[in-house]
């Protein structure tokens, strides 16, 4: 059986805030204790090598909601909370790049673009009244016509109707957790790998976090409280938060020798979405071809999909363009109704974080925001 040592214990094992999960929500939490806190004791949990949620799988749109999915949002939420969400997608970015750097993070104010056909051309409808409501936020023009464009920028016959996002950004998604990462580990916190929490126990003063790793078997993590920033996985650890599981896949192509487009775009209320890395097409989505079938935490890819992938690809996206697929992947994402962020208390000491219904990387800082004064507000007052 292993062993822990007595520097172990003092050093590895014993922190002010345990936080479970190191995707963009449990590190953003990390540094906004650590930047109101510096003297906090502090430990992230990570039970892969790699994060192995979606905050490193997912397609680096810093987007806010495209024209389609605002108003199907608008239908179950109301339009009044769906412009409160945009407005906190935007405070989030804005939080996430004042943190790390556009340069750290490669952001990109590069516009996007919404393709219609279809029954979706009914959002044209909308328009006007969008652009209204969403001025306050954005200071400026939500959502323009831009049909002249579809033929400069080589879609196919399907695209009736195009529409520019001038605020919708992108970033390397590799580099913002790499960033994260970094900016938490220099104030202090220790992040370690391969350590999957499998269950915590709240005393009376204190939280015991049981971990099991390949070498060194079970641990235990004291901390005087915890945070369970996991998406929708593991639902045994928080289990106050209800989400269920939902599957994103992706493919990137090799390099084409031209792209007549720039930028980062949507279909179908947002379930399809593709952007250029250079002059490569990183295209994802088509979870509404099959809701249960993708509503899994199993990292696999499937024929269903992927073929659906390349069919657009090849039809709509660049038609008639040579393009060869040089990766696939799946990530997971998490997904509750209604489709807000949320923090609540699992007990007087855990308390579980989960917001990002798929659009964590405009929102995940801001959620965080919100559950570190939390977290704070418990440790001041003992
Ligand atoms: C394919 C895909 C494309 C996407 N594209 C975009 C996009 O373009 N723009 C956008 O805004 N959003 C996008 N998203 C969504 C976005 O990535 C998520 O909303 C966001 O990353 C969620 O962050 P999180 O911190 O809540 O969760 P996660 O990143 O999932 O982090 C949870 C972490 O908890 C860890 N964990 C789980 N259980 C345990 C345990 N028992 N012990 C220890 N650690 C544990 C996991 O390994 C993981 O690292 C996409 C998602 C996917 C899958």
């Amino acid at each position: 059986m292993a062993t822990v040592s007595f520097w172990e214990q003092e050093e590895f094992l014993r922190a002010d805030v345990c936080i479970v999960g190191a995707g963009i929500i449990g590190l953003s939490l990390a540094a906004e204790l650590l930047e109101s806190q510096p003297a906090l004791r502090l430990i992230v949990l990570e039970r892969g090598s790699l994060p192995t949620g979606a905050s490193t799988k997912n397609a680096g749109f810093a987007c806010f909601g495209s024209p389609t999915e605002l108003v199907r949002d608008a239908t179950t939420l109301g339009i009044e909370r769906v412009c409160q969400l945009v407005e906190q997608r935007k405070r989030g970015l804005d939080l996430l790049r004042s943190r790390l750097g556009d340069g750290a993070i490669e952001y990109e104010q590069c516009g996007g673009y919404e393709l219609l056909w279809g029954k979706h051309t009914r959002v044209l409808d909308h328009l006007d009244e969008l652009n209204v409501l969403l001025r306050p936020i954005f200071g400026s023009t939500y959502v323009r016509r831009a049909d002249e464009r579809i033929a400069i920028f080589g879609f196919g016959q399907a695209v009736e109707h195009l529409l520019e996002l001038p605020h919708e950004g992108r970033i390397h998604t590799g580099r913002m957790m790499r960033a994260l990462l970094g900016y938490v580990a220099s104030r202090g916190a220790l992040v370690l790998s391969g350590t999957p929490v499998e269950r915590i126990e709240t005393e009376q003063r204190s939280v015991t976090l049981i971990a099991r790793s390949p070498t060194a078997g079970e641990l235990r993590f004291r901390a005087r409280s915890a945070a369970v920033a996991t998406n929708a996985l593991v639902p045994a650890l928080g289990g106050c938060i209800r989400a269920r599981p939902g599957r994103g896949q992706v493919l990137i192509t090799e390099p084409l020798e031209r792209l007549p487009w720039d930028g980062v775009f949507h279909f179908d209320e947002g379930y399809f979405y593709f952007r250029n890395v250079g002059t490569r097409i990183l295209f994802g989505g088509g979870r509404n071809l099959d809701f249960e079938g993708e509503t899994t935490d199993e990292l696999a890819i499937t024929e269903r999909i992927q073929t659906q992938l390349e069919e657009y690809l090849h039809s709509v996206i660049v038609p008639g363009a040579p393009v060869q697929i040089a990766q696939r992947w799946a990530g997971i994402m998490g997904f509750r109704e209604p489709a807000l962020p949320v923090t609540a208390w699992c007990s007087e000491r855990v308390l579980q974080v989960f917001g990002c219904n798929g659009m964590g990387v405009a929102l995940g800082s801001l959620v965080a925001r919100d559950a570190a004064g939390e977290l704070a507000t418990l440790l001041l007052h003992e």
